[in-house]
């Protein structure tokens, strides 16, 4: 998104011909795409060129406002380290780590609990071979291996990631008169959105509990997220462990669509810079709290979750020791937990199997 940053600039259209011409040779062969077939492939070229993060990019995220963000989740990796009774081995995973900000505050948060580096093999799932680069410059000192699936990994592990779920495809039912499916096609010399019909297995993933549909009411699924779930719950039940995924979503489902590009700071029509602009969708939590088969915790909003790790505490320690920016960790603390800014928004979800009862960060 993430969150729009501080200065709006305005929108410059410079489209990318070679990529829409991409999408328009798989739409001549095959027909319409699927809406979630259209976001995997623009999120997957959009990542893969650039550097999106920061003033001068798209998007800013919470490990990007503040070193206490990284910091937390430190806290969080290490008390469940402690509670799986400080295991030899155990693999930090995390995924779409972005420019690697929360791992390098992770780490330097963590520097003096003793045994837990000594303890870690640190790994990360991205896609993008722009921001592997980045990742592997910030965290120099450390041994880090890159994996491309869930698979590699078979220690007691600790899963974190921050706004990973909601780059995960989404698709679109439609109603009009009876569900169809929203596609994308290439009409009049352009990308427009068209229908197809509505597959069974998209169909069963519906809520029993909405109300009837009106004319023109959308509903936003995402079997790529549940499946993608799915192998990290078959990873805790395999491996053992904890896992926590912070976002922005809802837990209550209800027609509408959050399907949302972001250019430069601005909000912009989801087809007008496809793979040039950031394209994201908020997460359905009801839908993977649900589909788990391993202990759930919360959602809690970001603002409990932080505070709970005693954010608040650590913001008046940096201040204490650095007055001159007491402003400006007041500002980042604001905007990671004021319901205004990202606090109530976010939310996290934590898993975990084969551990204590209770996990760190949840409350008693
Ligand atoms: N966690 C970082 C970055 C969030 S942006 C932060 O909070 O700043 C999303 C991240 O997920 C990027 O690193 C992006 O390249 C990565 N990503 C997106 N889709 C992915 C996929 N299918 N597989 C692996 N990484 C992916």
């Amino acid at each position: 998104m993430h969150i729009m940053g501080q200065d709006q600039r305005s929108l410059d259209c410079a489209r990318d011909e070679g990529f829409v011409g991409e999408l328009r040779s798989e739409i001549m062969a095959k027909g319409p795409l699927d809406i979630g077939r259209f976001m995997a492939l623009a999120v997957e070229h959009y990542y893969s060129t650039r550097d999106p993060f920061g003033e001068k990019g798209d998007f800013t995220t919470a490990p990007e406002i503040s070193q206490m963000f990284g910091e937390m989740i430190g806290a969080w990796a290490a008390q469940i380290w402690i509670d799986m009774e400080k295991p030899k081995r155990v693999t930090l995973l995390e995924l779409g780590p972005g420019r690697g900000t929360l791992m390098a505050d992770l780490l330097r948060g963590t520097a003096k609990v003793e045994g837990f580096h000594a303890a870690l093999d640190i790994a990360l799932l991205e896609i993008s071979p722009v921001l592997r680069e980045r990742q592997k410059a910030i965290l120099t000192g450390h041994p880090v291996r890159w994996v491309e699936s869930l698979e590699a990994v078979d220690n007691p592990v600790i899963v974190i990631a921050n706004e990973f779920l909601d780059a995960l495809p989404v698709r679109h039912l439609q109603y009009n008169g009876e569900w169809q499916e929203r596609a994308v096609g290439f009409e009049g010399g352009g990308l427009g959105f068209t229908h197809k019909p509505a597959l069974p297995e998209l169909l069963a993933l519906m809520p029993k509990d909405l109300p009837r549909p009106k004319a023109g009411d959308i509903l936003e699924l995402s079997p790529a997220r549940l499946s993608f779930m799915g192998e990290v719950f078959a990873l805790l039940k395999q491996a053992t462990g904890a896992a926590l995924f912070i976002d922005y979503g809802y837990t209550r489902p209800a027609y509408g669509e959050t399907l949302q590009a972001l250019y430069r700071h601005e909000y912009c029509p989801v087809l007008d810079h496809a793979g040039e602009a950031d394209m994201t969708a908020h997460v359905d939590f009801r839908a993977i709290e649900q589909a788990a088969d391993v202990n759930v915790f919360g959602p809690l909003t970001q603002a409990q979750f932080l505070l709970n790790l005693g954010i608040d505490h650590r913001a008046r320690a940096l201040q204490k020791a650095s007055p001159r920016h007491t402003e400006d960790i007041e500002k980042a603390l604001r905007r990671l937990t004021h319901s205004d800014e990202m606090g109530t928004l976010f939310k996290v979800i934590g898993y975990s199997y084969g551990l204590t009862p209770r996990l760190a960060g949840f409350g008693p």
